[in-house]
């Protein structure tokens, strides 16, 4: 067999058969192929095989690409998985982080765990925020943190101080990942990227006996049953507890598609409409601004309504992005002019007393490049939108200090890192499960909740899939 990697990881699937419990994990390959990983059976006499070295204790060997590893059985229901029937106490939909988190928790809790992803590998929305660095968290005092969540914090707060930033970090450096903390208090793996992460994750889970399926997408209920569609047919479960970790409304193409909010809409659960949340603008430039795609605005603050941010964006084919006017996207949501200070760290008066002294001969270009040191990609966008809202001379360094952005828009929602809007607290209790369907559990970014980059996005879907994993474990406890 020869093992295609996803995004550069590896993932394995795991099956588990006889009384010794040999747990064999089988790469991916079998998905890259089209075959469900959930089919063993073609593969049985090769398992068999591989297996067959095994003999006592935590021996791994790998047999070509398939590992296989030995260890004690966790559950009773064993016997009755071992060839098709698929049993599992609780069942978590949705394999990102949230859903990884809460089958962590149930898990460690003694339960009989299986996490069903649609997509044919999990966590891909992860590996996609690892391919810029991954922010898992923000370094901040709890109270500090909180303020991210505006109106939710108070929901959250006992969530994320139960599984705070240095929850996180600790959380990050038990599966072996080194990190390290920005000058602006990012907490990044050293690496850099998700990857190395999510593959030790998904090895604990898959050593504590989790069970993972892909390709299986969730349809809703039939009566009491979960209904999924999968590649070998409909299949129906009907476990004790239901964990949905199923994410936001963005970059469908990675799983998170919001298709379920209409299941639950219809199942009587309240939700808010989906929003960009940490989305790009689009701006309509003049063909002036061609070279400078690609190129940053650092060392700016931007305005919109009562937000303002001090953070970096990028001139882009489109408009303009980064993190920068992420974070006033609530405020662009609702249409808010946006204004940038080109200069932040000089008053207006000083600017005024430098443009006084400004010779009559030298041009606008020649001062704000000399005398005020813009890189041409500032100095691009200050004619661009000087000229296009028409502001004359006389009102340049109000202009430098509060130039206004004309922007089209917000671009589309499936491009943003984001998405506002999702089951609406109310329709929750304490525990994070649905009061009009008990039993069934929620986290993650389907949550009502919104936050700026910086880790706390992240930081929230891992806080609220540990707290959903503990209060459904504790509802189990109490039946
Ligand atoms: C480009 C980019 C960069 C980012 N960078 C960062 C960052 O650096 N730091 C940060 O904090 N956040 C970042 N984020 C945001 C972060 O990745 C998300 O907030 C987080 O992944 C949400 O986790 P989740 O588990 O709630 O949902 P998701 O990660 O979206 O997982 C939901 C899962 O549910 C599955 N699913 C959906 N419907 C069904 C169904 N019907 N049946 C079965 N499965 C289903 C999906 O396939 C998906 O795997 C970034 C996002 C993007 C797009």
């Amino acid at each position: 067999m020869t093992a295609q990697s996803l995004d550069g990881v590896e993932l394995a699937s795991q099956f588990r058969f006889g009384q010794r419990g040999v747990n064999l994990f089988v790469a991916d390959d079998m998905q890259q192929n089209r075959r469900s990983a959930l089919a063993p059976f073609e593969f049985w006499d090769q398992m068999v095989q591989a297996a067959a070295p095994i003999r006592n204790g935590a021996v791994t060997e790998r047999a070509d690409r398939i590992t296989v590893r030995h260890g004690p059985r966790r559950n009773a229901r064993d016997g009755a998985e071992s060839k098709g029937a698929v049993v599992a106490q609780a069942v978590i939909i949705g394999a990102g982080p949230a859903g990884l988190m809460a089958a962590e928790e149930l898990s460690a809790a003694g339960h009989d765990v299986l996490v069903a992803e649609a997509k044919p590998s999990v966590g891909r929305k992860f590996l996609m925020a690892g391919k810029s660095g991954l922010n898992l968290t923000k370094d901040e005092p709890l109270e500090t943190l909180l303020q991210s969540y505006g109106d939710a914090a108070n929901w959250l707060r006992p969530m994320i101080a139960d599984f705070d930033a240095t929850g996180v970090q600790r959380w990050a450096q038990g599966l072996g990942q080194e990190v390290y903390t920005g000058t602006t208090g990012r907490v990044f793996p050293t690496v850099m990227k998700a990857s190395p992460l999510l593959r030790a994750w998904l090895s604990r889970l898959e050593a504590a006996g989790v069970q993972i399926r892909t390709r299986w997408r969730w349809l809703g209920w039939d009566r009491d049953a979960l209904l999924f569609e999968t590649p070998d047919g409909e299949q129906r479960l009907a476990p004790d507890v239901t964990i949905l970790t199923l994410g936001g409304a963005s970059w469908a193409r990675l799983g998170s598609d919001g298709q379920w909010a209409k299941i639950l809409g219809d199942a009587g659960v309240a939700t808010a409409p989906f929003a960009p949340a940490n989305a790009a603008l689009s701006v309509g430039w003049s063909d002036h601004m061609q070279p400078y795609f690609g190129s940053p605005l650092k060392s700016v603050r931007w305005k919109a309504g009562k937000l303002q941010s001090r953070g970096e964006a990028t001139i882009s084919a489109t408009g303009l992005e980064g993190g920068g006017m992420y974070s006033l996207t609530p405020a662009l949501r609702e249409g808010a002019p946006l204004y940038l200070d080109l200069l932040p760290d000089l008053d207006l008066a000083a600017l005024q007393s430098r443009l006084d002294r400004k010779k009559s001969k030298t041009t606008l270009s020649q001062w704000l490049k000399k005398s005020l040191r813009l890189p041409p990609q500032k100095i691009a966008l200050f004619h661009e939108m000087t000229k296009s809202n028409g502001l004359p001379q006389a009102r340049w360094p109000e202009a430098l200090k509060y130039l206004p952005i004309r922007y089209d828009s917000l671009r589309p929602m499936d491009e943003a890192i984001s998405t506002a809007g999702g089951i609406k607290r109310t329709a929750l209790d304490g525990g994070l499960m649905l009061t009009a369907i008990p039993g069934v559990f929620c986290a993650g970014e389907m949550l009502d909740w919104e936050a700026p980059t910086g880790g706390y996005l992240l930081t929230a879907c891992l806080a609220t899939g540990k707290w959903a994993g503990r209060s459904a474990a504790e509802w189990l406890q109490a039946r």
